[in-house]
C-alpha cells in the first residue's frame, strides 16, 4: 500500500481501534484504488479519501420498549449517514444483536460504493439495532419498531435518507416501521422506505432482487469464460431473503443449489433443492420462524451439518448470502480443491480478506457483495422512482431493469480492472468504478459540502 493511503487508514484504526469491520471494509477500499488516485492527483488536493472514509453523520439513540411481560427492554439504535454526494442517503436497517457502530460503518462504507455502481443517484447509509426478532412475539416486534421509528422518523424522509431492510428487517419490520412512520407525521411518505408491502407502495421483484441480482451477476462473469450456470452445482449459505431467492434464480437457470444454511448449520440436499422444496423454506423461514434443519427432518437423502457452514460442500459455484466473514481462507482453499469456478457475495463482506486473496490467487472468479449483491438496492431505487410517479410497474418490467442494472454493474467493474491494469480484478473493478462517481460529486460541491 501506498504511504498516504496507508496512513489514512491507520489514522481511522487509532481514532476507533475497537471497529474491526469497518478496518476490513475501508481496507478492502484503499488497498485497490492506489491506481486511480495515483492517476488523477485532484483526488489526493482535495483529500478525498480523508473525506471519503468520514461519516457524514452518526446518530445513535436509546430504544425503549416493553415485552410480552411487560417488562421494560432497551436497546440501541443507530443511522450512520455516511455520504450523501450524488444523492440522498439509502440503506438498510440491520436487527441482529451483533450490531454496532463499527458494523454499521461498515455496511453505511460498502453501501456508499454499492450505490455508486448501481448509476442511479443515491447516496450511502446504515443502520439498525442490536434488537434480535428471532424468538420475540409479533406484539413485541412492533413494540420496537413503533419506538425505533418515534425517534428515526425525524431523520429520514424521501430528500434526506431512505432505509430499507437487512438481516432481521423483512417484510414484517417494515410494515410496522411504514406504519409507526404514518402515524407519527400524519403523511403517507410513500419513499420514506423501500421493501414496503405491495398493498402500500412497494415495487413487485423488489423482494426478490438482492438474489436475482447476484445469480444475473454470477451469469456475467461465466460468459466470460464462455461458460453458463446450467448443470452447474451451487453451493448456497444462509436461508434469509437473498439466499431465497438466489436459490430460486439458479433453479430457473437451470443450476442445482444443494445446500442452505442459517445461524445453527447447513442442509446438504445431493438431489437438488426445487421450487417445491424451496417452497418449503420460504414457509418454514418468513411464516413458522422454524430452524433449517427441519428441512433435512422434512425430506429424504438430506443431511443437516450443526455448527458448521457449507463450504466443504462439493461444488462448481459458491453463494455466501448470510453474513460478513462466514468464509475464511481454509474455506476458500476447501472450495477451489473441490473445483469451484465462481464464488459470489450475496451478502455484504461474506468472504474475509484473506479468503479473498485464496479465491483471486487460485484463478476462482470473485465478485465482490457491493457489485454483486447491489440488485437489492437498485430495486429499492426502482421503488422510489415508482413512488415519485405514483405509478408501479410490472413484475416483468423491474425484473427486466434489474437483470439490465446488472449487466452493467458487472461491465462497469469488469471495464474499469481492464483499464486499471488488473482485468478479472472485480474487487478492483467495483472500488474505483463506485469511487469515482463519488469523489467527482465532492469536488464539485466544494469542501464544505
Ligand atoms: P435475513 O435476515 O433474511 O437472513 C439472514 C440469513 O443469514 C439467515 O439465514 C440467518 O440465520 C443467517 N445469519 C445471520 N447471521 C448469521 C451469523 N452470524 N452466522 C451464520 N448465519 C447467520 O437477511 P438477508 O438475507 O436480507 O441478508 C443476508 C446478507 O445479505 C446480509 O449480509 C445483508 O447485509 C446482505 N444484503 C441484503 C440485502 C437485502 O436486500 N436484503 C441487500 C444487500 C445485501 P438465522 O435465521 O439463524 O439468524
Amino acid at each position: 500500500m501506498d504511504k498516504y493511503i496507508e496512513s489514512i487508514y491507520k489514522s481511522l484504526v487509532e481514532k476507533d481501534p475497537l471497529q474491526k469491520e469497518f478496518h476490513q471494509a475501508a481496507y478492502e477500499v484503499l488497498a485497490t484504488i492506489e491506481p486511480a488516485i495515483k492517476k488523477f492527483p485532484k483526488y489526493q488536493e482535495n483529500a478525498i479519501l480523508e473525506r471519503i472514509v468520514e461519516p457524514e453523520r452518526i446518530i445513535q439513540f436509546r430504544v425503549p420498549w416493553k415485552d410480552k411481560n411487560g417488562k421494560i427492554q432497551i436497546n440501541r439504535g443507530y443511522r450512520v449517514q455516511y455520504n450523501s454526494a450524488i444523492g440522498p442517503y439509502k440503506g438498510g436497517f440491520r436487527f441482529h444483536p451483533t450490531v454496532n457502530l463499527g458494523v454499521m460503518k461498515f455496511l453505511g462504507f460498502e453501501q456508499t460504493f454499492k450505490n455508486s455502481l448501481t448509476t442511479l443517484p443515491m447516496g450511502g447509509s446504515k443502520g439498525g439495532s442490536d434488537f434480535d426478532p428471532k424468538g420475540k412475539t409479533d406484539a413485541e416486534v412492533e413494540a420496537f419498531c413503533t419506538s425505533f421509528m418515534s425517534e428515526i422518523y425525524r431523520h429520514v424522509g424521501q430528500f434526506v435518507d431512505v432505509p430499507a431492510g437487512d438481516i432481521g428487517v423483512g417484510g414484517r419490520e417494515i410494515g410496522y416501521l411504514y406504519g409507526a412512520y404514518r402515524k407519527i407525521t400524519n403523511m403517507h411518505g410513500t419513499c420514506v422506505l423501500t421493501g414496503k408491502g405491495l398493498t402500500f407502495g412497494g415495487s413487485l421483484a423488489r423482494t426478490e432482487a438482492t438474489g436475482y441480482g447476484a445469480v444475473y451477476f454470477s451469469e456475467e462473469m461465466m460468459k466470460t469464460k464462455k461458460e453458463s450456470l446450467k448443470g452447474k452445482v451451487a453451493v448456497v449459505s444462509g436461508s434469509g431473503n437473498v439466499a431465497q431467492y438466489a436459490v430460486q434464480k439458479l433453479i430457473q437457470l437451470g443450476a442445482k443449489p444443494v445446500t442452505m444454511s442459517d445461524s445453527d448449520g447447513y442442509i446438504y440436499d445431493p438431489a437438488g433443492i426445487d421450487e417445491k422444496k424451496l417452497a418449503f423454506i420460504l414457509e418454514l423461514k418468513n411464516v413458522k420462524r422454524g430452524r433449517i434443519s427441519e428441512y433435512a427432518e422434512k425430506f429424504k437423502g438430506v443431511t443437516y451439518e450443526a455448527k458448521k457452514t457449507p463450504w466443504g460442500v462439493k461444488g462448481d459455484l459458491a453463494y455466501p448470502c448470510a453474513t460478513q466473514n462466514e468464509l475464511n481462507d481454509k474455506d476458500a482453499k476447501k472450495l477451489i480443491d473441490n473445483g469451484c469456478k465462481a464464488v459470489t457475495e450475496g451478502a455484504n463482506m461474506p468472504c474475509t480478506l484473506e479468503a479473498i486473496k485464496v479465491l483471486q490467487d487460485g484463478g476462482v472468479l470473485y465478485a465482490p457483495g457491493k457489485a454483486s449483491n447491489a440488485g437489492g438496492v437498485a430495486t429499492s431505487g426502482l421503488e422510489m422512482v415508482q413512488n415519485s410517479q405514483r405509478y408501479f410497474w410490472s413484475f416483468e418490467e423491474v425484473d427486466q431493469k434489474l437483470h439490465g442494472i446488472m449487466i452493467n454493474i458487472h461491465k462497469n467493474a469488469y471495464d474499469t480492472a481492464k483499464l486499471f491494469g488488473k482485468p478479472g480484478d472485480y474487487v478492483m473493478g467495483a472500488n474505483i468504478a463506485g469511487f469515482l462517481k463519488v469523489a467527482d460529486a465532492m469536488i464539485a460541491q466544494g469542501v464544505y459540502a
